[in-house]
């Protein structure tokens, strides 16, 4: 036994315990102590493999409430059985057991990992959370007891008095944000009828370490389990949600109201709230978040060295920060929303409508609209990176002549004014608008009153300028922001309403169309798309896209855009070709003879007979057909696990799962599948020997004379993520295919135009001259153009049996946009970017291949490239598919667009616009070295074989 400091408070010993489970409870168990602050806990390993826990509790325990904690742990469960909890196992004789005057009490072991473990909190897994708190709830809608009487800090109802007697206590770092935090909620609380607000039994502490579960796949959590009935009390129902959302803004408080929406929208699919929950909610998360952060600070305070609470108050710190930093009306008027009650109470579009009002600019004005409410800002800046960016607009940018005369629209009494800037007080109706004016000159003065048509001041202008630009922004309450999340459209225009009508202006009618509904009921379901919440991009420059939420993404996966996105000369060649005219490609052109000329300058002398389409399956297509006319023979040799097109010819080439899976089933007679030689995943490892007996087999198997027309591979085999063939297979691979008499196809439209960076084709770097060579997706910057490449014989033989007529391949607008492809590609020194950068890129992810054990290999070269995710250090076998995908939705969180391939998709595509710089390759290589630390993978411990693998 042992006796604390002051002599009074016996702790009891893990051997003690054990007896006492004997005695007390007839169970034989190992213990061992895991927490002892104040309470002590024991977790008991039965012998036949189960486990309790021993609590032993302080001094002073209310026993009423430990009854409360026992009767309520049984009605969630007969309400939800599937729950695992705490359930009492009662003593034999059904007395309160007593150690050293202690209470104790064994429960039955809840198992699982705690969701404090996760390295972050998913939106799925907030979901979740807040619906875990809302069978909280509904379980204990009922519930009653004496025990629940009983005050606890965390009681929400009794928050300010909390905070108050914790203000002399708190650490100076801290106190000055508690003092904020309660100057908002006492001004809040006036507004509030919290008294109506519906109350019940709450747990009070349904957060990230009192829910257990395990980690799915596609790394969210699955909650199975709840303890700690500890905090349980008599309160406003809502602080069960309120206490689980605040979990979640404390781990994710880049996005407070995300994570809030989040936790909301799984409470209610079980509680429905009341319109003055909804109304209350914000401030009852003030409530929740200032008493944490206070009070975790003071206990940190009091005992630095416990890492856990440090931890905590960081934690709950930065997230009261995060939700100060958000206007209170803001916050209101999303849940509002969320909870699908209306905006406000006050509809100040509906005020505006029914008031006389002047017009602040005069109709003779000579002004236009350069920014509309509404409107989505896309920044080049960091902050952008983030998923909801306060990327919209809900103001108006007016542009008119330097001087033009501002009036004010209302009765106004001036709130502030600063040189170029000033804000107003509006009566409009029973209601008041807060409008704010930038870039106007006035003479106003604070407090002053001014009177609807009374001249406030001018547009402002540079001196030399003709032209000035004035914000306009109106709003329910002083200090709203200018700017919103997308996502919160809805809530903004209640709160911060278009002012057009304050400028004699028609608002501009907001209509979008639901992108995603639409297409779901049009477009047909086999065009699948990324993401499971597919990405809307509205906007792209350079290497960046940008989605419809302002969020600017790195685009790693686009070798389709390769010269990169909304290139200015492309867009130049286009509209000038286009304003000329377009028509089909039976017409003599300078554009395809121009095209034609520099296409024929990338190729071997011995490829110089073009044919112009409009797609990759349409070269590969033509390819075929030219193969087979040229031979006379119909079959095709392809390799295993590729993929070469969609039209009926080319589809039955292909063998890759994800695409077709039953390809094995239903290949065609006319098509032979050797086994691609991929030195790291392939049946022979890097023998390319073993490879090419495999390929003869396949050959020698045709009949006598040989059927067979062609063989077609990339030369890089794209679709296995840029892996490159056994040494001087495809040389060997060639020499065999063309004694047969067949010709060799190489599939360019994925590794070639520059995007090796060591030669312009992938071909070149294996030693080869194909027969015919096809290229698409690169050719045009996404414009569609695709060419067939080959020996002029073959070509010759093809123009004797057949007409050959693509109406828009090979058009003049399709070249003017090829010619400026390739023209970019060489003035922008594109191919050799991809070289500097494309190494730059595989050292960075050479280094965190010996840092994480996920990584199996980097394959490729130059700008193509595939991250080899595996399962486990040391094997190959690939990581699920899930679990890839997790990574692909973490890494566009973080501003990052990269999609899975291979034949079992697990390779990470890395083939940017070549335009890509280091920095942003930095950036990529960062947030997947966070990605893969937050996947909990164990560390590498030994350098990987794999790694050897041959780099340029
Ligand atoms: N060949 C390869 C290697 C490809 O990856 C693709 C398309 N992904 C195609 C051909 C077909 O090109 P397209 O989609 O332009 O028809």
């Amino acid at each position: 036994m042992m006796i604390d400091e002051q002599g009074t408070r016996a702790q009891t010993t893990e051997i003690e315990a054990a007896s006492l489970l004997l005695e007390r409870w007839g169970l034989i168990a190992s213990m061992t102590e895991i927490g002892s602050l104040g309470d002590q806990v024991f977790e008991g390993a039965l012998q036949d493999g189960g486990r309790v826990a021993l609590k032993v509790y302080a001094i002073g325990q209310d026993t009423e409430a430990l009854d409360a904690e026992r009767a309520a742990v049984e009605q969630l469960k007969a309400a939800f059985p599937e729950l695992a909890l705490p359930l009492d196992i009662n003593p034999l004789d059904d007395q309160l057991v007593r150690v050293h005057g202690r209470i104790a009490r064994v429960v039955e072991w809840v198992n699982g990992e705690t969701l404090g473990k996760a390295a972050y909190l998913t939106p799925d897994t907030i979901v979740e959370l807040g619906r875990t708190a809302g069978r909280c709830t509904a379980g204990l809608a009922t519930f009653g007891h004496p025990g629940l009487a009983r005050e606890s800090p965390w009681d929400l109802k009794s928050a300010l008095s909390t905070l108050a007697e914790a203000r002399g206590e708190l650490p100076d770092s801290v106190s000055p944000l508690v003092d904020q935090a309660l100057a908002v909620l006492h001004v809040s609380k006036q507004r509030l009828d919290l008294d109506q607000l519906p109350q019940q039994a709450v747990h009070c502490d349904v957060t990230d370490w009192n829910v257990l579960g395990s980690k799915r796949a596609d790394s969210s959590f699955a909650i199975t389990g709840i303890i700690d009935f500890g905090d349980m009390v008599w309160t406003w129902r809502a602080c069960e949600i309120v206490a689980a959302a605040h979990a979640a803004i404390a781990r994710e408080p880049h996005d407070p109201l995300g994570a809030l929406l989040s936790a909301l929208s799984g409470y209610r699919e079980i509680v429905s709230m009341t319109e003055t929950e909804a109304e209350c909610l914000w401030h009852l998360m003030l409530r929740r978040a200032a008493v944490c952060a206070a009070l975790e600070s003071i206990e940190h305070a009091s005992d630095p060295t416990n890492g856990y609470v440090a931890h905590l108050a960081t934690m709950d710190v930065a997230a009261l920060q995060a939700m100060l930093a958000i206007h209170p009306a803001h916050a209101a008027a999303v849940v509002r929303v969320a909870l699908g009650y209306g905006p406000t109470r006050v509809d100040l579009a509906t005020a505006l409508a029914a008031s006389p009002i002047t017009p602040m600019i005069a109709p003779a004005a000579q002004t236009s609209v350069s920014s509309v409410w509404g409107e989505t800002e896309y920044s080049d800046g960091p902050e952008a990176l983030h998923p909801h960016p306060q990327a919209l607009q809900t103001f108006i940018r007016l542009k008119a002549p330097t001087g033009t005369p501002v009036v004010a629209p209302l009765d106004a009494v001036v709130l502030k004014a600063r040189i170029g800037e000033a804000v107003l007080s509006l009566s409009c109706g029973n209601e008041s608008l807060v409008l704010t004016l930038q870039g106007m000159d006035h003479q106003l003065t604070i407090g002053g009153h001014i009177s609807r048509g009374e001249i406030l001041g001018t547009v402002q202008g540079a001196p030399a300028a003709q032209n000035g630009e004035l914000l306009v922004h109106a709003a329910a309450e002083e200090n709203l922001p200018l700017n919103g999340a997308v996502r919160d459209k809805a809530a903004l225009a209640a709160i911060c309403p278009d002012p057009s009508p304050l400028l004699g202006i028609v608002a501009r009618e907001h209509q979008t169309i639901d992108a995603a509904a639409v297409r779901k009921k049009y477009v047909a379901p086999s065009q699948s798309l990324y993401y499971a919440e597919p990405a809307q991009i509205v906007r792209g420059r350079g290497q960046w896209l940008w989605d419809r939420h302002g969020q600017r993404l790195l685009d790693v996966v686009n070798n389709v855009a390769s010269v990169g996105h909304a290139h200015p000369r492309i867009t130049e060649a286009a509209v000038d070709q286009l304003t000329l005219h377009n028509t089909n490609s039976r017409f003599l052109y300078d554009a395809t003879a121009e095209f034609a000329e520099l296409v024929a300058g990338t190729l071997p002398e011995e490829l110089q007979s073009l044919f112009f389409v409009n797609s990759g399956s349409e070269a590969v297509d033509l390819a075929l057909q030219l193969a087979r006319t040229f031979t006379a023979r119909p079959d095709v040799v392809v390799l295993e696990g590729t993929y070469h097109g969609w039209t009926s010819e080319v589809f039955e080439l292909c063998t890759m799962p994800a695409d077709r899976p039953d390809w094995q089933q239903t290949l065609s007679p006319r098509v032979r599948v050797a086994p691609t030689p991929d030195p790291y995943r392939g049946q022979f490892g890097d023998n390319a020997e073993a490879y090419l007996d495999a390929l003869r087999e396949v050959i020698g198997s045709a009949e006598s004379p040989s059927n067979i027309a062609a063989f077609i591979s990339e030369p890089l085999f794209g679709s296995h993520g840029g892996v490159t063939p056994a040494d001087g297979y495809l040389r060997a691979a060639y020499k065999e295919i063309r004694a047969t008499g067949a010709v060799c196809i190489a599939d360019e439209i994925q590794v070639g135009y520059g995007r090796t960076g060591q030669t312009f084709w992938a071909f070149e770097a294996e030693g080869v001259v194909p027969d015919i060579v096809v290229a698409a997706k690169a050719v045009g910057n996404g414009h569609p153009i695709g060419f067939v490449a080959c020996k002029p014989e073959i070509a010759d033989v093809f123009a004797r049996t057949r007409a050959f007529f693509s109406s828009s391949g090979g058009g003049p607008v399709s070249c003017r946009i090829g010619s400026a492809v390739l023209n970019i590609i060489r003035e922008e020194n594109l191919q050799e970017n991809a070289q500097v950068v494309g190494r730059h890129i595989k050292q960075g992810l050479t280094a965190l291949a010996m840092k994480h054990s996920a990584i199996g290999a980097v394959h490729g070269r130059g700008l193509y490239m595939g991250i080899d995710l595996v399962a486990a250090q040391g094997s190959t076998a690939p990581m699920p598919e899930a679990e890839v995908m997790a990574i692909c939705e973490r890494l566009r969180r973080l501003g990052v667009i990269t999609q899975p391939t291979g034949i079992h998709l697990n390779v990470l595509k890395v083939k940017p616009p070549l335009c890509i710089t280091t920095e942003d390759a930095d950036y990529f290589i960062q947030q997947l070295d966070r990605t893969l630390a937050d996947l909990g993978q164990p560390p590498l411990t030994s350098p990987l074989a794999a790694l050897q693998e041959s780099t340029e």
